[in-house]
């Protein structure tokens, strides 16, 4: 966990993030919703709620499920976080904190709906939809 407050920004600078709990240890989704939202899997840091955002006037956020919002730059459109409603946690795209130290791909979600045209040789823990399901439904 990196306790270093670190300071990053949207493409166009409108948006500016500092982020102070970046857990280096990146996850991967495969699900539908990242790859359509993003064209691509998403690298996500989990930041936890010890985040603040200057410009929160040029962030539009959109509900994505009933339990997460993703957030995005109205003007440069560059995706600025996937969070979790009920506990505020933030999970924001790799590419913004690109010169973190420990940066490791932990973890792939929703492994079984990951499409046959690619696949990662890194080695990582895995997590399929049912077992993502049943994970949080133990947590509630
Ligand atoms: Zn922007
Ligand atoms: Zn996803």
């Amino acid at each position: 966990m990196s306790q270093t407050p670190v300071e990053t920004s949207c493409l166009c600078g409108a948006v500016k993030i500092t982020a102070s709990e970046i857990n280096p240890r990146f996850t991967v989704c495969h699900c539908d919703s990242c790859r359509t939202w993003g064209g691509a899997p998403y690298f996500a840091v989990q930041c936890g709620t010890a985040v603040v955002m200057t410009g929160e006037e040029n962030v539009t956020t959109y509900d994505s499920s009933t339990w997460a919002r993703r957030g995005f730059c109205a003007k440069c459109g560059t995706h600025l976080f996937y969070q979790v409603k009920e506990t505020g946690d933030y999970n924001m795209p790799v590419g913004l904190f690109p010169a973190l130290e420990g940066l490791e791909m932990d973890m792939q979600y929703f492994s079984d709906q990951r499409p046959g045209y690619y696949c990662f040789s890194n080695k990582t823990k895995e997590m399929t939809r049912a077992e993502i399901m049943a994970f949080f439904a133990s947590k509630m």
